[in-house]
């Protein structure tokens, strides 16, 4: 017989069995998501191989999901016919953390204090194939992938640091294709292995998984049998009227064992959008991207015409990306489906531009080939259209949001992703009029509640021509600027733009609605009121006064001029109307743009 190969777990999941075995125990149930999760997603990977090696189906099995109990013993197998593991993908996938659910579900450990108030942490980014170790002693995975001639054997422990392969014999359990799981349950939790609590866990954990799952279920049906009649109740008369002797009929209940669909399999986004509530909506977006708190908008459409495909489009409540993200993002938003094969996650940027890599959805088109990869993408016309819809439907879930009753909502939005729709406007020229009125500002006459540019439209004076604003590094020290003194005076409203980023966009953005922005700390602000005799008259009476002022300065000032601007303070310093504003010379100099 082939030899059992003993190997040690990387330190982190070491730790991390260590962690699921002896301190979490509420939502042991988890397990099955996990573990039904990854066999749809080997499921998913053998589909789409299969699209350009057709051969790795040659052992044609269906593509499905298998979960069989033995409740007398603890037993919970699950058998999928996916992509299998080969020896070597055993070691890297099942021995070390590299995974991002699993990985995710570290950093949010780190990131809190307490591991131990923490056990629902599982139940919200799950630790995959170590969540079998909430509710086993020991757990074999016998697993065949079509690249590998031999079917392999994991077999793991509870409170061991280490785990063995071995190859295996038992014809009884070769497969053709695929992995096979079984699960010796701990003895406080064998009642996982009964057949109808498997079926109600998998109803409720898996509802959107796109391949049947099959559970193994008693059954009976109703049979009438014929009974010999008992001489002893058979009536004088008819015997002595020596009838043939009479077959009585009695129903009995026949019970059998059968693999039962317990899911349902149709994917949410073919179904008629009237149809579908908005908890199924959220549930598909907890499950679908590992989520556990529901989004706050969401978007389902077809379009067709030019280009068809469906799609459901998400905005989430908070922000799980950081800062690189938002340049560089990496953040497998969209699930890109052809024909309802699960392609790529790994296309959001081909499918969204990057500020608009916090929107999440699936994308599922029936006009991109199987084997569309990412220069495919990158050069396909449909892709553009697509995209352009996308982009669009994006916008209007975003704008619904801004128009929700709900003001808090918005506030929201604009708190976790304020900073990308910014960004859009530094990079998305063609989507400007689409983003200008979404954007939001604290301004001298709402110091606390945030603005639109609209509402700074109506908010205008007569005589008012553009939108002006302020960059400055808060609020407070935007109001105490001694530039907007006329404009305060005037009660003409000023933006004040505090987070670093705004001056670009709004520079970027250059108008709205026919409006200049206008920086009011410029030389030579137009406040509509000018009156070119009395500032000639102003210039040459103080001529003198400012020749000295500049003698004195030298270098230090491009020019000393009389103003109108100001009402209480003598003087200030202003940047000149080509120059950088003094906000952006800082800006520059961090280099944080
Ligand atoms: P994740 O699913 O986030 O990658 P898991 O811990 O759940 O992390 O799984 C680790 C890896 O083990 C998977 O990425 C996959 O490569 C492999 N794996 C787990 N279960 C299966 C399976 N049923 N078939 C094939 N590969 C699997
Ligand atoms: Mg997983």
């Amino acid at each position: 017989t082939p030899p059992v190969e003993r190997y040690e777990y990387q330190a982190e999941v070491s730790r991390l069995m260590d962690l699921i075995v002896n301190s979490l125990y509420s939502n042991k149930e988890v397990f099955l998501r996990e573990l039904v999760s990854n066999a749809s997603d080997a499921l998913d990977k053998l589909r789409f191989l299969s699209v350009t090696e057709p051969e790795l189906l040659k052992d044609a099995v269906d593509l499905d999901i298998r979960i069989q109990t033995d409740k007398d013993n603890g037993i919970i197998t699950i058998t999928d016919s996916g992509i299998g593991m080969t020896r070597q993908d055993l070691v890297d996938c099942l021995g070390t953390i590299a995974q991002s659910g699993t990985a995710k579900f570290l950093k949010a450990l780190k990131d809190s204090k307490d591991a131990g108030g923490d056990s629902n942490l599982i139940g919200q980014f799950g630790v995959g194939f170590y969540s079998a170790f909430l509710v086993s002693d020991r757990v074999v995975v016998s697993t065949k992938s079509p690249k590998s001639d031999k079917q392999y054997v994991w077999e793991g422990e509870a409170n061991t640091s280490s785990y063995t392969i071995r190859e295996e014999t038992d014809p009884e359990k070769l497969i053709p294709r695929g992995t096979c799981l079984t699960l010796y349950l701990k003895r406080d939790d064998k009642g996982f292995a009964h057949p109808e609590r498997i079926q109600k866990l998998v109803k409720n954990y898996s509802q959107f998984v796109s391949f049947p799952i099959y559970t193994w279920q008693e059954k009976g049906f109703t049979k009438e049998v014929e009974v010999d009649e008992d001489p002893s109740e058979v009536r004088k008369d008819e015997q002595d009227e020596k009838t043939e002797k009479k077959k009585k009929t009695k129903t009995v209940v026949e019970k059998y064992w059968d693999w039962e669909l317990t899911n349902e399999t149709q994917p949410i986004w073919l179904r008629n959008p009237k149809e579908v509530t908005t908890e199924e909506y959220n549930e598909f977006y907890k499950k679908t991207f590992n989520e556990y708190l529901e989004p706050l908008a969401s978007s389902h459409f077809t379009t067709e015409g030019e280009v068809e495909f469906r799609s459901i489009l998400y905005v989430p409540s908070i922000s799980s990306t950081s800062k690189d993200d938002i340049v560089n993002p990496k953040t497998k938003n969209i699930r890109l489906y052809v024909k309802r094969v699960f392609i790529s996650d790994d296309f959001d940027g081909e499918l969204f531009p990057r500020y608009l890599s916090f929107v999440k959805g699936v994308v599922d088109s029936n006009d991109l080939p199987l084997n569309v990869s990412r220069e495919i993408l990158q050069e396909s016309r449909i892709v553009r259209i697509m995209r352009k819809r996308l982009v669009r439907k994006a916008f209007d879930m975003i704008l619904g949001i801004s128009m929700s009753e709900n003001r808090e909502d918005y506030e929201k939005f604009w708190d976790n992703f304020g900073k990308y729709l910014k960004l859009g406007c530094i990079e998305d020229r063609e989507n400007h009029k689409r983003i200008a009125p979404l954007l939001r500002f604290f301004s001298s006459q709402s110091e606390e509640d945030m603005i639109s540019l609209d509402e700074y439209i109506e908010n205008m004076i007569p005589e008012q021509k553009d939108i002006f604003y302020i960059a400055a590094d808060s609020v407070k020290s935007a109001k105490n600027t001694p530039f907007l003194e006329r404009l305060h005076e005037k009660k003409i409203e000023v933006l004040y733009l505090v987070d670093p980023i705004d001056e670009v966009a709004i520079q970027n953005l250059k108008s709205y609605k026919e409006k200049n922005f206008v920086d009011a700390t410029k030389e030579d602000l137009d406040l509509g009121d000018k009156n070119e005799e009395k500032e000639k008259e102003m210039k040459q009476e103080f001529a003198q006064t400012c020749d000295f002022i500049k003698k004195h300065l030298g270098d230090k000032v491009a020019s000393v001029q009389i103003s109108n601007r100001l009402r209480s303070s003598p003087c200030v310093v202003v940047t000149g109307k080509f120059g950088w504003s003094a906000n952006m010379e800082r800006l520059m100099k961090s280099q944080t743009v």
